[in-house]
């Protein structure tokens, strides 16, 4: 491992003027995936600025009923939380899918949003990769793709986004919350990470020496019925090969009111499934409406040579979960 700086920033502001001052600076909060990463030789970052001991490891409820998570609460905390098992299960079941319980304790809401792929390619220093090495080609367009991407890839990099919580977040139209050399800003969580395009080395939309500093979640969904399922090829320790992030309720005429769907293990990003949810609000609650929906998303599936089984795993388990949900509403 190449030799590096270490800088323990005690507030925001230190630790954004740090990376501004430091030479190729990486933020550090649990460093479950940098720390692999630069062992590995994928990332060498001349300094490493510590963040976990930033005041930003608190959960508090907002006026109106959502919560700021602050960036360092940690997996475990946030997934145990009584107010988000109680209002938001699809957030806590994602969490809970996630890595191991080991993980769970040291990883970060924020550095779970910036975790990247595990391509094998990726990791793998003696192989092309355009996210690792841009312009060096992508093994996996030609190579085993069983994992990647079946939406919105490009000939550039097909790989999938590994995060579970983030897909979870993208479906309950959570924020993130930044602060930079630019001073501060809020995103969308489904607007934050981006597609490949022709810059797959650019994982999200953050600018340097921008610190995520907290992720809001809206009352919008709060209560309702929800649910987090991923399929993968171990019952745990896995990545999902896709999972479901959803949220559904039916009013008493048989209508659905309200529905937010994501999905993981499918793309670049968490997949906000729009095209399903225009169809589902307002149609009656059924297993035809939730297929018709889920199938319309999938019209734009394009899989890979090794992963067309995606495609019918993603409709079947949308549909089935849309099925449970509305069961339980
Ligand atoms: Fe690299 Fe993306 Fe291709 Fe994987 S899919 S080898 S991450 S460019």
């Amino acid at each position: 491992m190449k030799s590096f700086g270490y800088v323990k920033a005690r507030t925001t502001e230190d630790a954004v003027h740090s990376f501004v001052s430091l030479p190729d600076a990486r933020f550090l909060g649990g460093g479950t995936n940098l720390v692999d990463l630069m062992k590995l030789g994928v990332e060498a970052p001349g300094t490493l600025i510590d963040v976990s001991a930033l005041p930003l490891d608190t959960i508090s409820e907002l006026p109106g009923g959502g919560l700021r998570v602050g960036a360092t609460v940690r997996n475990s905390d946030l997934a145990a939380h009584p107010a988000v098992r109680r209002g938001w299960p699809v957030l806590s079941q994602a969490l809970l899918s996630g890595a191991s319980g080991q993980l769970r304790n040291v990883a970060t809401t924020g550095g779970n949003l910036l975790q990247r792929t595990r391509c094998p390619y990726f990791q793998d220093t003696g192989q092309p990769c355009n996210k690792r090495e841009p312009g060096s080609g992508c093994a996996a367009v030609e190579g085993v793709n069983r994992d990647h991407a079946v939406l919105g890839h490009s000939a550039h990099c097909v790989a999938t986004h590994p995060s579970d919580m983030a897909v979870a977040l993208a479906a309950l139209d959570a924020e993130v919350e930044l602060v930079g050399p630019g001073g501060q800003r809020t995103l969308p969580v489904a607007d934050f990470h981006r597609l490949p395009g022709d810059r797959p080395e650019q994982d999200t939309v953050i600018r340097p020496g921008e610190l995520i500093t907290s992720v809001l979640i809206p009352a919008s969904s709060a209560g309702m019925p929800s649910a987090y399922r991923k399929v993968r090829d171990r019952a745990s320790y896995a990545f999902a090969l896709v999972s479901v992030a959803a949220v559904l309720a039916v009013g008493d005429d048989g209508l659905i009111r309200y529905a937010r769907l994501g999905f993981g293990g499918v793309a670049h990003k968490p997949w906000r499934a729009v095209a399903a949810e225009s169809l589902l609000i307002g149609a009656p609650a059924g297993e035809d409406t939730y297929r018709r929906a889920v199938e319309a998303e999938m019209s734009h599936a394009a899989p890979l040579s090794g992963n067309a089984f995606k495609v019918k795993l993603a409709r079947d388990l949308a549909v089935d979960t849309l099925v449970r949900l509305a069961d339980r509403g």
